[in-house]
């Protein structure tokens, strides 16, 4: 089988050495193995995204010196995520919660690495609710559909898929017909990608992903949680904080190939 590997960054913000050295990390593995990269913008979060974003991230790419595939962008996939989520409904996974976020943080705080857990207070409502609601996974009755299910990740082998530590999560946004958990997965199966590369930041969200794949009948690939870039007081990057966008490393005439090389050579400090 064909590998394809992706690079799917949010035009939220512009890119850091850390999403470089993600891209780079992407592009290799599929060219080590005579595959495809694909670059796919996750524009889903409408008012966030901004088109010269997505712009600046193919001309950093190529400053960079990788060469890829761009397949469509989120935005143009909603109807896809509405037929997932419908399959999610067909099989009485979902519940409306209407909890805003300060009642979700007024009770006993649970963190997790991809946010607050959410502690179930609207699970088992009915389907009809006034007003504005998300979708929440019933992750027990999710996770007891499924049965047990593996995934395999590069660096730490096989692992039992258990997201219960992150709550019901939400897949279908108040705000949007998606969240970033049913998005990513229903397009990677769609797109083909047979080795999912990441931050490690992300390898909790794994657990989600291939619970959402088994009872969603997507295929299930491969993953890598590459460790991350931190900054020289050892916190990762971050698009708002600490780091200084490629672009202007681009646009102040810096080298993007040398730049790709050092980090393919491991000259950045990076975490476990
Ligand atoms: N759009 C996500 C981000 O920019 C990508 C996450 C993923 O690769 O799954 O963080």
């Amino acid at each position: 089988m064909k590998t394809v590997t992706r690079f799917a960054p949010s035009p939220n913000g512009n890119l850091h050495l850390g999403h470089a050295f993600s891209a780079i990390y992407a592009h290799d593995l599929a060219r080590e193995h005579g595959g495809e990269f694909l670059l796919r913008i996750e524009d889903i979060d409408g008012p966030r995204s901004r088109r010269e974003f997505a712009d600046n991230f193919r001309r950093d790419l190529e400053w960079l010196g990788l060469e890829w595939l761009e397949v469509p962008n989120q935005s143009t996939r909603l109807d896809s995520y509405t037929q997932y989520t419908q399959k999610l409904m067909d099989l009485d996974l979902l519940y409306p919660c209407d909890c805003t976020r300060r009642e979700i943080q007024s009770l006993p705080p649970r963190m997790t690495e991809t946010g607050i857990e959410y502690p179930g207070s609207s699970r088992g409502r009915a389907h009809k609710v006034k007003g504005d609601f998300a979708l929440r996974l019933d992750v027990d009755k999710a996770m007891a559909a499924a049965g047990e299910c593996v995934w395999t990740d590069e660096q730490a082998g096989s692992i039992l898929a258990d997201p219960r530590e992150f709550g019901d999560v939400v897949i279908v946004r108040k705000d949007l017909p998606a969240s970033y958990h049913l998005a990513v997965t229903v397009d990677d199966a769609h797109d083909g990608v047979t080795d999912v590369t990441r931050g490690a930041d992300l390898f909790g969200a794994t657990h989600i992903h291939r619970l959402l794949q088994a009872v969603l009948e997507l295929p299930v690939p491969h993953w890598h949680h590459h460790a991350l870039i931190l900054d020289g007081k050892g916190e990762k990057l971050s698009k708002s904080r600490n780091s200084p966008p490629l672009n202007d490393r681009r646009e102040a005439g810096e080298d993007g190939l040398g730049l790709a090389a050092k980090l393919r050579a491991g000259q950045f400090s990076l975490g476990t």
